[in-house]
């Protein structure tokens, strides 16, 4: 018998239950969300709204809408409202499969004496959205033969690899984002009802969701494996496909905490049973414990319903209460959708499964696909130090001088002390933050025995000057290794950053604008530099697949599982382009006037990546006071400076460049004492920015 194996497939113990060790319950409930998120597969696509002219009728505010999204096209709803114009807390409420808008909302006499939810939610003084499902009168094959639609489409969508919970899910968040500008809803209070198959999306749906989601279900509780193997309930597309691998339908109640949670169930309930669910109501108290406040957990003798007048006051006072506050701003926020983890998984397995997990396929897309944004060929390396190691080996700088920036990342210039270079400092000019001309032309005439000169992108800025630094170079023959660590994507004219020298280092390290989590690329035009380069970083091997060496190389391979990662996000890096200059145009419109502060003009031939989005203070002295003020009163976090402190002064070439005068790389000590880098990342949202402008504004003189 089949049901055997199911027996005991189900007898297994979901990995990601609340364990005693796990005593940090948001970051225990924030795995298993990143795991439903995944398995749900959510189109997080923008939903947007039409609305009907509003109707007043049996004392309520009624309006239709029709939803919006790529993935589903339109879909209906109803929004209910008390009387008066205000906004006010607004429920969600998702029904049982077998209600519509109409019953839900009261338009049509309800079949059950608590079926218009929507409607005594309403008149309760809560605002209420109902979304048709839409789970009805799709399918006309002859194969349905009188079968029930939503279990047929439960079974459909798993050829996809999706589910019908899923695709619910995504409706319910792109909907509830879009209602939260309409005038009768306050979006900073929002939660979620649920009944039977609507229980399961609401639990979905605020799990999910951006905030914290007060939660109220009824009719939907026990053990996955009751509720389904054993009562074979019916509740069809209400679970995720392999979510019991993971976490049973109590650890998900669990997991949508800290916000409050009131749970209902029927003693006379045919499609569940009364001690499974008491058992799964005892998981959720322990799933939840540390979250300051326990879940309220119902049963009442009803049958398959739910109990709308405590539903309703579990709702007010959950939607009573002050907002949470926004949570801090971080300085970064690298993100991968749970499309783009599976992406990752997907070529991940793949290396697993073939075996090589080095300089495989992967390495290679990786190549190719960053080519896209470099217009130069490159080799991928461990590391972004890695590269610029490499570009001054294969130069051979032993014994000469390198000139660098003095503003840049210490990495630039250890590079060419494990080179066996000298490093000499540089002055840069204000416009684009580049190598400064007059001084790069006094440091080659000081230096006649210059090996390399490597510029600098700071920040994600190719700068104009660096026509001056190509010239120089050019002039004397002295080859220009650009650390472009900070420049993926950026350009000077139609010139990508890692195109104009004999070598481009890229850096893939997980702050940098592309993250293989720890990686990098070194570019090179010429092909008999590129396959030096894969010599040297396999190492030194005389020649691929060789097992004799000519040159002290070493490991400097990326690994393919670095690899796979960074395809991913080169993948994206079209998204992540055009997210980033949106915010930076945002900033550039939010800041303009703001006193005290001046944004760093892009020069207008370059494009930024805007690794940074940095600005100057009149003051300098105002920065650690107001570093710590937007912190502490804001919460929001300013980005690393690029860079704070000049080379010449870090203890390690403090001691070994030659003495400098006071008074020494002027440009450079200015800018390094003024300015200060925003948060910008593709995930900073228009409203977030306008945070951080309010706070700048407030704490500015
Ligand atoms: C990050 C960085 C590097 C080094 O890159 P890693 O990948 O961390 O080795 C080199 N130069 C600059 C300017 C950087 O910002």
């Amino acid at each position: 018998m089949q049901t055997r194996r199911l027996e005991r497939l189900l007898a297994t113990p979901p990995a990601l239950r609340r364990t005693p060790q796990d005593t940090d319950p948001a970051a225990w409930s924030g795995r298993l969300r990143d795991v439903v998120e995944r398995l749900a597969r959510i189109d997080r696509e923008p939903t947007t709204l039409t609305a009907a002219p509003a109707a007043e009728s049996g004392g309520l505010w009624r309006q239709e809408i029709t939803f919006r999204s790529p993935g589903r096209g339109p879909f209906a709803a109803t929004l209910l409202a008390p009387p008066g114009d205000a906004p006010r807390p607004t429920v969600l409420v998702c029904g049982g499969r077998n209600a519509g808008l109409g019953k839900l909302t009261g338009a049509e006499r309800p079949d059950h004496p608590d079926r218009n939810v929507a409607e005594l939610l309403s008149h309760e003084g809560l605002t209420t959205l109902t979304l048709s499902y839409g789970v009805d009168g799709g399918l006309s094959t002859p194969g349905r033969a009188g079968r029930d639609e939503a279990s047929l489409l439960a079974h459909a969508f798993a050829v996809t690899g999706r589910s019908l919970l899923g695709a619910l899910t995504s409706d319910a968040l792109g909907a509830l984002e879009a209602i939260r500008s309409h005038p009768r809803v306050d979006g900073q209070r929002l939660a979620v009802f649920g009944h039977s198959l609507g229980a399961a999306v609401a639990l979905h749906t605020a799990l999910l969701a951006p905030r914290p989601l007060p939660l109220c279900t009824a009719s939907h509780l026990g053990s996955y494996a009751v509720l389904y193997a054993r009562l074979l309930t019916g509740h069809e597309g209400a679970v995720l496909p392999g979510i019991l691998e993971y976490a049973d339908l109590p650890d998900l109640y669990g997991a949508a905490g800290p916000a409050p949670l009131h749970v209902q169930y029927g003693t006379a309930d045919p499609y569940l049973e009364a001690d499974d669910a008491k058992a799964a109501a005892a998981l959720i108290e322990t799933s939840r414990a540390g979250y300051g406040e326990p879940a309220e957990i119902r049963e009442l003798p009803m049958g398959h319903g739910s109990h709308v007048p405590k539903a309703a006051r579990f709702l007010t006072r959950a939607l009573s209460r002050p907002p949470v506050p926004p949570a801090g701003l971080p300085a970064q926020r690298l993100s991968f959708d749970a499309e783009e983890r599976r992406a990752v998984l997907d070529r991940v397995d793949s290396a697993l499964a073939t075996g090589v997990l080095s300089q495989g396929p992967h390495t290679g897309d990786f190549e190719e696909l960053t080519r896209t944004w470099t217009g130069t060929p490159g080799a991928a390396v461990s590391s972004g130090a890695a590269a610029l190691e490499i570009a001054l080996r294969i130069i051979d700088v032993r014994g000469r001088t390198v000139l660098v920036p003095v503003n840049t990342f210490f990495a630039t210039a250890a590079a060419v002390v494990r080179a066996g270079g000298d490093v000499r400092f540089v002055d840069i000019e204000l416009d684009g933050l580049g190598l400064d001309p007059g001084d790069l032309r006094t440091a080659l005439d000081t230096h006649p025995d210059t090996a390399a000169v490597v510029p600098v992108h700071i920040g994600g800025l190719v700068s104009p000057a660096l026509d001056d630094t190509l010239r120089l170079c050019r002039e004397r023959g002295v080859p220009v290794v650009e650390d472009a660590a900070h420049a993926f994507g950026s350009r000077l004219g139609d010139r990508p950053a890692g195109a104009f020298g004999r070598f481009g280092a890229f850096s893939f390290f997980a702050t940098k604008p592309a993250t293989s989590g720890e990686g990098g690329l070194l570019t090179a035009p010429d092909d008999e530099d590129l396959e030096r380069v894969r010599r040297w970083r396999d190492h030194g091997k005389s020649a691929h697949g060789s097992t004799l060496h000519d040159r002290p190389g070493s490991n400097w391979r990326i690994s393919e599982l670095h690899a796979a990662v960074g395809t991913v996000d080169v993948l994206r890096f079209a998204d992540t382009l055009r997210d980033r200059q949106a915010a930076a145009v945002r900033y550039d419109e939010l800041l303009g006037d703001l006193p005290g502060l001046r944004v760093q003009p892009v020069p207008g031939t370059c494009t930024s990546n805007y690794y940074k989005y940095l600005a100057h203070l009149d003051d300098p002295r105002r920065r650690t006071p107001l570093r710590r003020a937007l912190r502490q009163r804001h919460g929001v976090s300013l980005a690393g400076e690029v860079y704070g402190e000049l080379l010449c002064d870090h203890p390690y070439f403090a001691d070994r460049t030659p003495h400098k005068a006071a008074g020494e790389f002027p440009r450079a000590r200015w800018f390094a004492d003024h300015h200060i880098a925003l948060p910008l990342y593709p995930s900073l949202t228009p409203a977030e920015q306008a945070r951080i402008a309010d706070a700048l504004r407030a704490e500015l003189p």
